[in-house]
């Protein structure tokens, strides 16, 4: 049967405040952790509300507070979800597919491929900074961004 996790947005909220007292749920425009606060925003009109919402439960779960290199940032995204999928989900009767978590975690891909690709010839660079990279193959070197707007991503470790 499809379409079986019709729990309303209401009733997660609800449960999840219940879980996780610790935690702060406000509504925003994107989902994001915000560990310094301990809040997690959720944008309520969201298709995959309840897998983001999980999702970002796990990185607080994780005490995930900022990444050092964008590699980092994917294994942190792809923990995340492993820990929203067999532990959370089941504990909220929620259900995460591998679908979502796979068109997820190709944002982050590509986001990455975009990052790391050397604009004068197109090799695969490799991150010196958190905001450059450089190229083995022809020296170039660029930088990057933080174009990703996930709050985990704008911490910096320094
Ligand atoms: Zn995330
Ligand atoms: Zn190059």
């Amino acid at each position: 049967m499809a379409a079986t996790t019709t729990l309303s947005t209401h009733k997660l909220i609800n449960l999840v405040t219940t879980h996780y007292p610790n935690l702060t749920f406000t509504a925003g425009d994107y989902f994001a952790w915000q560990p310094e606060t301990n809040t997690i925003t959720y944008q309520i009109d969201d298709p995959s509300f309840e897998a983001r919402l999980l999702h970002e439960i796990g990185h607080s779960i994780l005490g995930h507070t900022g990444y050092d290199r964008d590699i980092s940032l994917i294994g942190m995204e792809r923990d995340a979800w492993q820990i929203a999928q067999s532990e959370l989900a089941p504990l909220c009767n929620a259900t995460i597919t591998s679908d979502h978590i796979e068109d997820d975690m190709d944002t982050y891909r590509d986001w990455l491929h975009s990052r790391s690709t050397c604009p004068t010839c197109s090799a695969n660079g490799i991150q010196k900074t958190r905001t450059a990279y450089a190229c083995i193959s022809c020296n170039a070197t660029w930088r990057v961004n933080e174009a990703r707007r996930c709050a985990l991503r704008r911490y910096q470790t320094t």
